[in-house]
């Protein structure tokens, strides 16, 4: 079998370089092992500012004009929705949070998503003394549905392998690769923190930051937008909703633990006062990286192997602005951007 590329992962980063294919009428297979969580498991949120210190997320705004469309083709591709815009109401917890979103609502990154008026609104079920910050222009892709449907679609056509891709099997020749009988001019690494087990691309510094999330069925609430105060809120329709997320810096594993159930639970509690019940909880590791910049580009060595990786906590806004740069780096010799280039970690010595 001949193909132009093969992919291996099928996360947010496959799914984005997989339709920069699609696009350009490549050829291509995709390894995909389950291995890793973190596209499945997401709250896929897209939010253009930090509700912590209310600061702009680093190129939200561009990333934002390129994925909105990117899944609204993906939408009509597919006869599905999975964009759904979505209100953010951030609890305020004092006069000063207060003063400071009333600051920050006149900065240039962020007077187009944060609305100045401070909203006293009641939410049955929900305590904020201090009121709400609301956001526009916020939403969620519904990213479970959105892998599960690409997915469904490349094992139509006999695209997908699902299996974990060997690299002891991967043949390095100079024009081309070839792994089990496949042929191909190129080979792009997609693996999330699965990349840790990637002999060309171990060494770079992608940490990775455990999450985990409850599901709750709440059947007195009815709030139709995400409500973010310690932990968020996120209504995933019928009384069901996601309450995340969990950071975790040391634990790399794909187990959902008591003591991630127990803190959201307790933060939870502190604001939210209807009764509930817990129906799930799942957990990833994000692949998120020293610099916080995405981990993209052409091996200093083997020029036939590259990655798409570091998307950190942001997957959603940043994986088809960065699909699209690797694409027209190894096909149209576009140098890349020195901030998101593996080169500022990998030399050729
Ligand atoms: C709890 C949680 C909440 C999150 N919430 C949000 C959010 O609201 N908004 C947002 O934008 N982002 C969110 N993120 C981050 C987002 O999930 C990531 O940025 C994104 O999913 C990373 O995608 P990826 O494709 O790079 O990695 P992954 O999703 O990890 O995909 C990599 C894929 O490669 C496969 N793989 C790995 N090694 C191999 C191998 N050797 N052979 C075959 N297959 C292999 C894995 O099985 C996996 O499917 C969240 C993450 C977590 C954990």
């Amino acid at each position: 079998m001949e193909v132009d590329y093969i992919i291996v992962g099928f996360g947010l980063a496959g799914l984005a370089f997989a339709r920069q294919l699609e696009k350009h009428n490549k050829s291509y297979v995709v390894f995909e092992d389950a291995s890793q969580t973190s596209s499945g498991v997401a709250g896929g949120m897209y939010n253009p500012v930090i509700l912590k210190r209310f600061t702009p997320v680093w190129e939200a705004t561009k990333q934002l004009e390129t994925a909105i469309p990117f899944y609204k083709k993906l939408e009509l591709q597919f006869n599905e929705k999975y964009d759904y815009p979505l209100k953010i109401s951030r609890i305020l917890h004092s006069v000063e949070e207060q003063n400071n979103w009333f600051a920050a609502c006149d900065k240039p990154n962020l007077s187009q998503y944060m609305i100045p008026k401070i909203s006293f609104e009641e939410i049955k079920g929900i305590k904020a003394d201090f009121g709400f910050g609301n956001l526009r222009h916020t939403g969620r892709i519904d990213i479970k549905k959105m892998l599960s449907s690409y997915r469904s679609f490349l094992k139509e056509k006999k695209q997908l392998s699902e299996e974990k891709f060997e690299y002891k099997n991967l043949e390095l020749n100079k024009s081309h690769i070839t792994y089990k009988g496949i042929t191909a001019r190129k080979i792009i690494f997609c693996e999330g923190f699965g990349v840790k087990q990637n002999p060309f691309f171990k060494e770079l510094p992608l940490n990775g930051t455990k999450g985990e999330l409850i599901t709750i069925y709440a059947p007195q609430t009815d709030i139709s937008y995400l409500v973010k105060s310690s932990v968020f809120i996120l209504p995933l329709g019928n009384h069901y909703y996601k309450v995340g997320a969990t950071f975790h810096w040391t634990d790399k594993s794909n187990t959902p633990t008591e003591e991630a159930k127990k803190h959201l639970v307790d933060k939870l509690n502190t604001f939210f006062i209807d009764p509930y019940e817990i129906v799930e909880q799942s957990a990833g590791i994000r692949p998120t990286v020293k610099d916080r910049r995405p981990l993209v580009g052409i091996h200093p060595k083997y020029n036939n192997i590259a990655i798409l990786n570091g998307l950190g906590t942001r997957g959603i806004m940043i994986a088809p602005t960065v699909a699209k740069e690797l694409y027209q780096h190894i096909e149209n010799k576009i140098p890349l951007r020195k901030e998101i280039c593996i080169s500022r970690y990998l030399s050729k010595n």
